[in-house]
């Protein structure tokens, strides 16, 4: 019988070994005297490096940094002799034979040399880094593309929970007096199991907050033998009377959230959204999310259960969102939600969004009103209550009509309109997925345009247009063919 392996990662080549290195007191060697050379020079203070730079001149920063005598300068171009009981080697020069030169230099004597811009000549590169406090998070592209590393860190730095670095000094210290209260070898899992329900269950508030005193109340009740307490800021959490919101999501594309109802997506412990809310707006939630069940003839049952969950969770206690695409009052059942949770004592704050409604149709370069071509504006859903025919809107040569919930009736709907008086020539469009990285958009009139989204395969959800303002801003090429 063979013994089973364990499961074995495997690797995957062509990266970089991710590393903080540490400077502390080492030797670092900087040739070059201008910007990019401040740039490292400053990436080495930062790690307590001792810096010299050889350069015969340096730009202003560094003037100013060898004046405060935070750097060493030697007034001239490179030596070998430079590399003497040095550690690293950092060359900024726009000459790349002399960067070569020093490169193999460098790894004859075993140093490692970075060669600014010349990604060969290198033994390691530099990350994109941010810093807070004790915090340091660096990003690599392997010399591919530092512009959008860059990019991305100053995305992720943006992510943060606010006050993140004071919160890592305050649970440093608390990690280093308890390792003091017990050193020993065999106290260490304890250790770790404290340290760990503090670092992974406290609020960041909570972190932030870990003053002297509770330090010491933390101290006193290890030495006790107690287990770890829970976020002193939760249980007045829990018992508080807990909140709902209706949240706006908007069309699709998460920077069309309006900032309230990001930093409520951010905040929420509870985020019950449904199939429509892109996964990119769902990326943005820390929370417990629940995605309601959208069944065909079972909305009822499923609308049920979301009330459940946002009334057992408000009377838990929790921040509960309702998260709807577009705005929670346009077609949104938002109104209906609001008044069941009335019924129940229970309130709920609205935030709005940027509704389908007018985003689709701008997405798609239709302008909702345009003198001469629209002066007013219809939303009607293309379902009736419970799936019954919806009334049929009366023709009106200078109304845009926006019909959502339309695109699995359109031939239905048209054929309607015609009958009520719309011309079969009536410009028409309907537009699928607006604003995400998949929208699409197909125009006809009213005559063509079901068969046209029905061989591009157009479904849900889309929003349909029909009216003078879709040929307001077309092409006079597009408006031909059509009238032709
Ligand atoms: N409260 C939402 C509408 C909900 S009804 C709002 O204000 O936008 C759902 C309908 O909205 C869909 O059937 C579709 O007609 C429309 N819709 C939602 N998101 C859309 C999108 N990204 N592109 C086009 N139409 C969309």
């Amino acid at each position: 019988m063979s013994a089973r392996l364990p499961h074995v990662a495997p690797t995957e080549g062509g990266g970089s070994m991710m590393v903080a290195w540490r400077l502390d007191g080492r030797r670092v060697l900087v040739i070059g005297g201008g910007a990019v050379a401040a740039g490292r020079v400053r990436a080495a203070r930062e790690a307590d490096a001792r810096v010299r730079v050889v350069a015969p001149r340096l730009s202003p920063e560094l003037r100013h940094r060898w004046s405060a005598g935070e750097i060493d300068w030697r007034p001239d171009v490179f030596h070998d002799t430079d590399l003497d009981d040095v550690d690293m080697v950092l060359a900024c020069l726009d000459d790349v034979d002399e960067s070569a030169r020093i490169a193999a230099l460098a790894r004859g004597r075993r140093i490692p040399v970075n060669c600014a811009d010349i990604p060969p000549l290198c033994d390691f590169w530099f990350a994109s880094a941010h810093r807070d406090g004790p915090l340091q998070l660096a990003l690599s592209t392997n010399g591919q593309g530092p512009a959008i590393g860059a990019r991305l860190l100053r995305e992720l730095a943006g992510a943060l929970p606010a006050g993140i670095g004071d919160a890592l000094v305050r649970f440093g210290t608390l990690r280093q007096a308890i390792r003091q209260a017990a050193p020993a070898p065999e106290d260490s899992a304890r250790r770790m199991t404290w340290l760990a329900r503090i670092g992974r269950g406290w609020s960041w508030d909570a972190l932030a907050a870990l003053d002297e005193p509770t330090i010491a109340g933390l101290l006193d009740a290890f030495r006790r033998g107690e287990p770890p307490p829970d976020d002193p800021g939760a249980a007045t959490r829990r018992t508080g009377p807990g909140r709902i919101r209706l949240v706006g999501a908007g069309p699709g594309d998460p920077a069309l959230l309006t900032a309230a109802a990001r930093d409520a997506i951010a905040q929420a412990d509870l985020v019950l959204a449904d199939r429509l809310v892109p996964p990119a707006i769902l990326d943005l939630v820390t929370g417990e999310l629940r995605i309601a069940r959208k069944l065909k003839g079972r909305s009822g049952s499923a609308q049920d259960e979301l009330h459940a969950w946002m009334i057992d969770g408000a009377r838990a206690g929790r921040d509960v969102i309702r998260l709807k695409c577009g705005d929670p009052f346009v077609f949104g059942r938002g109104g209906e939600e609001l008044a069941v949770l009335r019924v129940e004592g229970l309130d709920a704050d609205v935030i709005p969004g940027v509704t389908a409604a007018f985003a689709a149709p701008l997405a798609a370069g239709i302008p909702t009103t345009m003198r001469g071509a629209a002066d007013r504006v219809l939303v009607l859903t293309g379902q009736g209550r419970d799936g019954r025919h919806v009334d049929i809107p009366a023709f009106h040569p200078s109304t845009t009509y926006l019909l959502l919930m339309g695109v699995e009736r359109m031939g239905e709907l048209f054929a309607g309109m015609q009958t009520a008086g719309f011309p079969p020539t009536w410009p028409a469009a309907v537009v699928e997925r607006a604003t995400h990285p998949a929208q699409r958009v197909v125009r006809g009139t009213l005559s063509t345009l079901p068969a046209l989204a029905a061989a591009a395969g157009i479904g849900a959800p889309a929003t349909i247009v029909v009216g003078q303002v879709v040929d307001a801003l077309a092409q006079p090429a597009a408006r031909e063919a059509r009238a032709g």
